[in-house]
């Protein structure tokens, strides 16, 4: 498999996207997705489960509860459908603390609720310490950390002092509640920590298009296509390709935004860039980037055209751009374009190329602009 398929993917806005290094690739998201929806499984599961055992042994008031907390987690799952997660994650623990507390008021510790505590305390610690850049705890998980263990204290002690009200006699079940109870402890830590992952996940993706977009236009930024090219014209050492590289850039664009102002010049801008990513869109070897300024770069690779053709493909684009009319509030605005062109041949370098691609294009420039010269 090449360097291209494994590292690097094709974006929309004309350009690779390198899932940077690998950190967090694409089906992590999928992954966090399903933890998410397995241990709302699990949940439901306990919902139901308890909910009938509480039923079948008089515990009342432990059904009753159970059936309130069972709203909540509908409610809570509604929530985390409208991608509203912080809502989830408290609606969540807020219904398993009470339930926690009234479970051991009413039947005592022997059933594990006070796991959920440890899980609870496990998890904002964990994710706090290890996952944040500055390693330490945030005044939440501080909250969080010196609640449990007051309710800790505070319901060890009330128990100490009173009878439990429920009583079920059956060592198994008593154990199977021990178990399950641990086993969603531990839940508790893996859903924090699937819900945290893909939130970070979010936040690197949208640092990475800020570090490879142009923000004007959208496009891939020099940035980008450079490192695009490196990945590329290292492959092309071994193998042989068809491929060209364009510099192609606005004539008189200067005379533009001294007529019509800069923010027509940017809407000008955006317009060329649109029409490089259409051309992109239909053909995927077609990578367009902003190069700077008013110039963009083309890298046209692996193609299957003669030379000509490819002469012809980019002179057709140099049309459609002169004639492209640009509306900007009451005014018109008509451009064109010279484009240098540099054919790769073997042994070349990423430099040597667009220094080709570069003398091209001042060549146009000074024969009249408006042309395509390779
Ligand atoms: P030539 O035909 O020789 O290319 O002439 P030109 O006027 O296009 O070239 P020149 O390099 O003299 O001017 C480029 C201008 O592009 C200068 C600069 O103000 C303008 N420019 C660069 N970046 C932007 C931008 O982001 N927005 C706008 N509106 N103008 C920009
Ligand atoms: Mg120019
Ligand atoms: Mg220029």
């Amino acid at each position: 498999m090449s360097k291209l398929q494994l590292g690097l993917n094709f974006d929309k806005r004309g350009g690779y996207m390198k899932t940077t290094s690998g950190v967090m690739p694409q089906n992590v998201v999928k992954y966090v997705a399903m933890g998410t929806k397995l241990i709302n499984l699990v949940l439901l599961i306990c919902h139901i489960g308890f909910g009938i055992l509480f039923w079948l042994y008089d515990a009342h008031v432990l059904f009753a509860y159970n059936c309130v907390n069972s709203l909540a987690f509908l409610f809570a799952c509604i929530m985390l459908h409208k991608k509203k997660k912080w809502t989830y994650i408290i609606t969540i623990y807020l219904g398993i603390f009470i339930f926690m507390i009234l479970a051991v008021l009413y039947l005592g510790w022997d059933y594990g609720f006070q796991q959920y505590c440890i899980g609870f305390v496990a998890s904002f610690v964990f994710t706090d310490f290890y996952m944040s850049r500055e390693r330490k705890f945030s005044r939440f998980t501080k909250f969080i950390v010196a609640f449990d263990i007051i309710l800790y204290v505070g319901l060890r002690l009330w128990t100490y002092e009173h009878p439990y009200i429920y009583f079920i006699d059956n060592k198994s079940l008593v154990s199977f509640f021990y178990i399950s109870n641990s086993l969603i402890g531990f839940s508790f830590l893996i859903m924090y920590l699937c819900i945290y992952s893909s939130t970070v996940h979010r936040l690197e993706n949208s640092l990475t298009e800020m570090a490879n977009l142009d923000p004007l236009t959208g496009i891939s930024n020099r940035r980008k296509m450079q490192q695009m090219l490196k990945y590329v014209m290292e492959e092309y050492e071994t193998q042989q390709y068809q491929t060209v590289i364009a510099m192609i850039d606005i004539d008189y664009f200067k005379k533009i935004n001294d007529t019509y102002g800069h923010d027509a010049g940017d809407e000008v801008l955006v317009m060329l860039a649109k029409i490089l990513r259409d051309k992109h869109e239909e053909n995927e070897s077609f990578h367009v980037s902003r190069w700077g300024g008013e110039e963009f770069l083309v890298f046209y690779e692996r193609h299957q055209k003669s030379r000509e053709e490819v002469i012809q493909e980019f002179d057709a684009l140099r049309q459609k751009i002169q004639d492209t009319v640009i509306q900007y509030n009451q005014s018109n605005i008509n451009i064109t374009v010279t484009i240098g062109l540099a054919f790769y041949e073997k042994g070349e370098t990423i430099h040597s190329l667009i220094k080709v691609a570069d003398k091209n294009l001042y060549e146009g420039k000074n024969a009249g602009r408006n042309r395509v010269v390779s």
